[in-house]
């Protein structure tokens, strides 16, 4: 047997079944490249679902975090320690915002949101303790947790999984009018992927996020953007909500604020919002750790600089002239995104995305499908324009075939 096909087997066996990745085993990788245990080089089209919108192993990040394992790496929140300040300051900034809750995963960063909002609506808005809902968009992804899942429309990631968290109303997303009849006086926040990654790249209506700020403005209701995904440069500006000039009462963010290197989400608010929380009522042994502070307080101070944010608008524009002019010649039926980030939808006479995917890493080209039909294109900020062009070459090829 090979040594992928051994890999694979033993992970198999010993592994719960919750994935179903790609046949390749990754051994190494450096910027937007990854080779396999058998020397095989891939380019990297996913970036982790955006974890590595800073490339692999980024020789900035890799040096913040070497330089900080060899001082002090945990202390847990029960002490101060010398990077926290920073971290949350500087993160604060960048976000317009006063404070920073420090989480560790995506979904604990919502979850933070979820309590967040609805202490504020108990203790600031008034609403009749138990009884706050939450506005969330059909077809969300926001983690996996047993009360994010509960309101979740994808039957996989729901099914079989309750009983559920009660408190959330689903609305279909970009329908403002339903938004608005969905908000009640018991209505503390309105949660919402500014983009929705996982649904296929879905660009919301032109408006509607404008929209969504005033509607929550005027009810007294906070705008909770869940940014992992789509903010920290990934669609040519540090937050998707940018794009409308729009400026949530919160952030959710995650995935790239670890560069790749360690967790980090956070929660970022202004006083009158994360000011909610006293001693005791919220935590995480990890979160704001010495290492993860470190590392994110790099990967803001790379954002500060607004090069990543250029290159992905500069890239991102040049990305979807080339898929658009796929459109329409038989395999692809519509193309979706914004920045160096895009839905590619596939005609199923030209395979299901999961064949597609699988013949493009055949040519050496990393994506994954999302929804049976769509594959998505999300590199590293960092690619080279060349690698850029030589992966859409590999994809042309492949729905040429
Ligand atoms: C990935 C993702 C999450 C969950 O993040 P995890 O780190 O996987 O828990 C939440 N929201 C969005 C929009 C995401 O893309």
């Amino acid at each position: 047997m090979s040594t992928t096909a051994d890999a694979i087997s033993s992970a198999e066996a010993h592994s719960a079944h919750n994935y179903h990745p790609l046949p390749v085993v990754v051994a190494t990788a450096e910027g937007a490249w990854m080779t396999d245990v058998e020397g095989r080089r891939y380019l990297d089209m996913l970036a982790g679902y955006s974890a590595l919108n800073f490339g692999h192993c980024n020789p900035r990040l890799l040096a913040a975090a070497r330089a900080q394992l060899d001082r002090v790496t945990l202390t847990s929140r029960a002490f101060h320690h010398d990077r926290f300040a920073d971290f949350c300051t500087e993160l604060a900034a960048l976000c317009g915002k006063d404070m920073v809750l420090p989480m560790n995963t995506g979904a604990e960063a919502v979850e933070t949101g979820v309590k967040t909002a609805r202490k504020w609506g108990y203790e600031v808005k008034g609403v009749p303790d138990g009884h706050a809902k939450i506005v969330v968009a059909a077809d969300n992804f926001h983690g996996r947790t047993t009360t994010i899942v509960s309101f979740s429309t994808d039957h996989e990631a729901r099914d079989h999984f309750g009983p559920y968290t009660p408190g959330f109303e689903i609305v279909p997303y970009g329908d403002l009018t339903a938004l608005a009849q969905a908000v009640t006086p018991n209505t503390v926040a309105v949660l919402l992927e500014p983009i929705q990654g996982e649904a296929g790249v879905l660009v919301p209506p032109a408006g509607y996020l404008r929209g969504v700020r005033e509607l929550t403005r005027e009810r007294n209701v906070l705008f909770m953007a869940d940014e992992i995904q789509s903010g920290l440069g990934r669609t040519g500006r540090t937050f998707a909500c940018e794009h409308e000039d729009v400026v949530p009462d919160v952030y959710l963010l995650g995935k790239a604020l670890g560069g790749g290197v360690v967790p980090v989400s956070a929660v970022v608010a202004d006083r009158d919002v994360l000011g909610v929380f006293k001693p005791g009522e919220h935590g995480s042994t990890f979160g704001g750790n010495p290492l993860a502070c470190a590392v994110g307080l790099e990967v803001v101070a790379m954002l500060r600089t607004g090069e990543y944010q250029q290159r992905a608008a500069e890239l991102g524009d040049h990305l979807h002239r080339e898929l658009n002019l796929l459109v329409g010649g038989g395999a692809v039926t519509a193309v979706r995104g914004r920045g160096l980030w895009a839905g590619v939808d596939i005609d199923p006479a030209h395979g299901t995305g999961r064949e597609v995917s699988q013949r493009l890493m055949e040519r050496g080209v990393l994506v994954k499908d999302t929804h049976g039909a769509t594959i998505r294109i999300a590199p590293p900020l960092v690619i080279g324009k060349e690698d850029l062009d030589w992966g859409l070459d590999q994809l042309r090829a492949v729905l040429a075939s």
